[in-house]
């Protein structure tokens, strides 16, 4: 017998509606929360790649349309404008969308920059992948059931394919509670650098209840089902956990399996409304910032006198004015604490942690844009929310921009406040006296340049290497 499983197998008809009814109704409380921080987002000033993005939208359906192959061109129209268009259409979206694929792709699905952190980089690779196994599964489940509404000869859910599949979910399903088991035993510990709210309890809770329902699932279908060979084999930690149930017997066994599947459909739709309003909002803010956000390490972006005249101001003094990019990108810190272990200013006492600034501006960000746009701000930027000590104690260093998992760029964050501070006078200090030399007298001592020649290190320059080298009878 072909080893196969009903999808919706002992699930009634009624149930089945109640299902897709609360599908859509926790589709929609996912679409209201992401719709909430887009519009937090979309108070900042807008940045060229949004206006890229739209642009590569729009050029794709040219890029789509399949042209029909010309017959062989004679050489003069080899270069014809209209392959040149495309041409430079397709090298747009290259150039636009290109390396934030390879970013999304690389470090966000490929995790490569979560790795590095001992078992808990592990632990979240093992906890991301059988999520996204399981994912991938129901998705495919769903699809096989839709198949089935219009032929059943189009379900594929059958032979070979239903082996391997359930074969890997039973064992993503492992690598996922694996997961979940060290991040719940690493909170208890609570490590400082690692933020800690009440709601990740329900995170946690919620993914270790769907995960251990999903098991307990498989295996009171085992026991109702009787599937005999490759076909039970093929789910072996449901095999085994279906040794605890199977005095049930099979009305027992249906019974139950009913109750565990409404759990596990509860806690599903309760996790997914949740997205939004937890941490786990990085799984969609994490990979729009790893596309949106333009990584520059070691470039300080210059402050052009156009931006000055355009805008008025040298760097940031409102919620508002930093870019729509910047403000997405406070939404996908998961205050994992990367940067701020890795700070030297942190490391040495200084009053300044990049995780705090990232999060100080995001609940600023709550605070001032959630009433609105015209809202006033609740508490000042500089000053309030973030000290002049907190800025001035950063190195320019990029150690937290290298090591943050989802690319924020904290150090472009607090150069934006600090370049308003320095307009605004704020310097002090040796970095005032040093700036205000440069401008008087073009060196940093403050020393006359009519003296040049006197002050300015007089050294005999070695010999050429090459001269050096010479021989003498050569000359
Ligand atoms: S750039 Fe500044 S905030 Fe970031 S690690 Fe270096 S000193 Fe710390
Ligand atoms: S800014 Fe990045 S590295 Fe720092 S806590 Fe947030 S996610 Fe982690």
């Amino acid at each position: 017998m072909t080893p196969t499983r009903e999808t919706f197998g002992n699930i009634p008809q009624s149930s089945q509606w109640a299902f897709y009814i609360l599908a859509v109704v926790s589709t929609g409380v996912f679409a209201y929360g992401v719709w909430r921080r887009y519009q937090l987002w979309r108070q900042g000033q807008p940045v060229g790649w949004r206006e890229l993005g739209i642009t590569a939208l729009r050029n794709m359906p040219t890029l789509l349309r399949r042209r029909p192959r010309p017959a062989a061109p004679a050489a003069a129209e080899i270069d014809a404008p209209p392959t040149l268009t495309h041409l430079s259409n397709q090298m747009e979206l290259k150039a636009a969308i290109g390396p934030g694929v390879k970013r999304v792709l690389v470090d966000g699905l490929g995790q490569q920059r979560v790795k590095g952190r001992g078992a808990a980089g592990r632990a979240h690779i093992a906890l991301f992948a059988g999520f996204m196994l399981l994912l991938l599964g129901t998705t495919l489940l769903e699809l096989d059931h839709i198949a089935g509404w219009i032929s059943k000869n189009l379900q594929f859910h059958h032979g070979t394919y239903y082996v391997v599949y359930e074969f890997v979910l039973d064992i993503a399903g492992l690598f996922f509670l694996l997961g979940c088991g060290y991040f719940l035993w690493r909170r208890t510990r609570r490590p400082a650098s690692v933020g800690h709210r009440g709601s990740d309890w329900f995170v946690l809770g919620t993914f270790i209840a769907i995960g251990v329902t999903g098991y307990v699932i498989e295996a009171l279908r085992i026991v109702w089902q009787q599937p005999h060979g490759i076909a039970a084999q093929c789910s072996p930690v449901g095999l085994w956990l279906s040794q605890a149930f199977a005095g049930l017997g099979e009305p027992g066994a249906r019974q139950w399996h009913l109750a565990a599947w409404w759990a596990h459909a509860l806690l599903i739709f309760g996790f997914f409304a949740a997205i939004p309003f937890t941490r786990l909002f990085h799984f969609i803010a994490g990979p729009l910032n790893l596309f949106l956000s333009r990584p520059a390490m070691g470039q300080l972006q210059p402050v052009t006198m156009e931006e000055v005249e355009r805008t008025g101001r040298v760097g940031v003094n409102d919620i508002r004015q930093f870019t729509f990019q910047q403000l997405l990108s406070l939404d996908a810190c998961m205050e994992c604490g990367r940067c701020e272990d890795a700070c030297p200013a942190f490391a040495t006492g200084k009053p300044l942690s990049p995780k705090r600034v990232v999060q100080d501006l995001k609940h600023l960000m709550q605070d001032t844009l959630g009433a609105g746009p015209t809202a006033a701000a609740p508490r000042a930027l500089h000053g309030e929310t973030i000290a002049a000590e907190t800025l001035w104690a950063c190195t320019t260093c990029s150690a937290c921009v290298d090591i943050c998992p989802v690319r924020i760029d904290q150090l472009r964050l607090i150069l934006d406040l600090r370049r308003h501070l320095a307009n605004e006078g704020g310097l002090s200090g040796t970095a005032a006296t040093t700036l205000r030399r440069m401008q008087s007298a073009a060196n940093p001592w403050g020393l006359p340049a009519s003296e040049r020649a006197a002050w300015r290190p007089v050294a005999t320059p070695p010999p050429a290497p090459a001269a050096a080298a010479e021989p003498a009878s050569s000359r």
